[in-house]
């Protein structure tokens, strides 16, 4: 019997890669997924954590996507080795933080060693030609190839007959007939294959895989970084500026203000590793301290913090401030609204 071809697909969770694996297992290839953990990935974690999102499904999609198909998929922690590619990206990034094409490249290269060091064939990507304008162009797909070292190994099932025949099409590996066309920016020719398959509950990310594409997030790692100076950082500066309000009052220090249950309680598994604030004679937010602060900081921090709680209204707020076990309480009024400039919010 002859054993069927092996490819490698790369998983993100999204609609996309869901679809190009299927085409290739139409054909009788024998298909295992990747997906890459980077720690900026938006599934699982936020939506876990606030109360507004309860209502959405708290699967891992990637994993969910290869229970779909029926495939095996390896999940694989890059955090340390993508850091590089955060932070210094020959491309350079796109409307945010977000370095899409290294990232690619860099995804492509890895899922490319994994092959190789697994006897499989092929590579399968989701990409579409034109559907991102940073990183899925007509003119970057060659580059993804060319820089990953994948080359004509690497195949993009959903828009393959727009680009010229790779080694698997050649060798008869895959009917090239059989794979697709699409471009551009419209779902719908997706939508209308995963139908074909009978594919519904599928995830549909508005901007991104990764929180890099959110304007906000990147303004807050920015920030990070200048008020460091250094560009730099680890998983858990990465899943905080994720969790809660950030405000920087001044350029020493910034606050993190849990803005329900669900971040506090996330919050308050770092209390140990900041300065932290609780009021006592309210409820209200758990607040941690990133920074060196003064006593005044700290009476400004205590105002900040009397404000986002219950007790916003009141002549005075008791603020319990708790540094490496050391108690202490000030009472405070709170900071009125309109004596919080907008540039302190992040
Ligand atoms: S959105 Fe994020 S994970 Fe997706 S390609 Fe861009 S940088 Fe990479």
């Amino acid at each position: 019997m002859i054993e069927p071809r092996k490819a490698v697909a790369l998983i993100s969770g999204g609609l996309d890669s869901l679809l190009a694996a299927r085409v290739v297992m139409e054909q009788g290839v024998h298909v295992e997924g990747i997906n890459f953990y980077t720690g900026f990935c938006v599934e699982g974690h936020t939506h876990a954590i606030r109360r507004k999102d309860r209502e959405r499904p708290k699967r891992n999609n990637a994993l969910w996507v290869a229970e779909q198909l029926g495939i095996k998929l390896h999940i694989v922690d890059i955090i340390d080795e993508y850091k590089d590619i955060v932070l210094n990206p020959k491309y350079g990034y796109g409307a945010n933080l977000n370095p899409c094409l290294d990232c690619k490249i860099f995804m492509v290269e890895k899922a490319h060693e994994w092959m190789t060091s697994r006897g499989f064939d092929f590579i399968v990507t989701g990409e579409v030609i034109g559907q991102r304008p940073k990183s899925q162009r007509r003119d970057t797909m060659p580059v993804v190839a060319r820089d990953s070292g994948a080359g004509d190994r690497l195949v993009r099932p959903l828009c393959a007959r727009n680009l010229p025949p790779t080694l698997p099409e050649r060798e008869g590996w895959l009917d090239r007939e059989s794979l697709h066309a699409f471009s551009g920016r419209s779902r719908k020719p997706q939508m209308a294959l995963a139908t074909h398959f009978g594919f519904e509950d599928y995830a549909q990310p508005a901007g991104g895989c990764c929180f890099l594409t959110d304007r906000q997030y990147s303004v807050k790692l920015a920030d990070l970084w200048n008020s460091r100076n250094r560009r730099e950082y680890d998983l858990d500066d990465i899943m905080l500026l994720k969790v809660g309000r950030h405000l920087r009052p001044r350029p020493h220090f910034k606050l993190i203000v849990g803005r329900e249950e669900g971040e506090n309680r996330f919050l308050e598994g770092y209390r140990k590793r900041f300065v932290h604030m609780l009021p006592t004679s309210h409820s209200g937010p758990l607040v941690l301290l990133d920074g060196r602060f003064t006593h005044e900081d700290l009476e400004l921090a205590a105002r900040l913090t009397a404000r986002f709680s219950q007790g916003r209204d009141a002549d005075r707020v008791t603020v319990e401030i708790v540094e490496k076990d050391v108690r202490q309480s000030l009472d405070v009024a709170p900071l009125p609204a309109d004596e919080i400039p907008a540039d302190w919010y992040l």
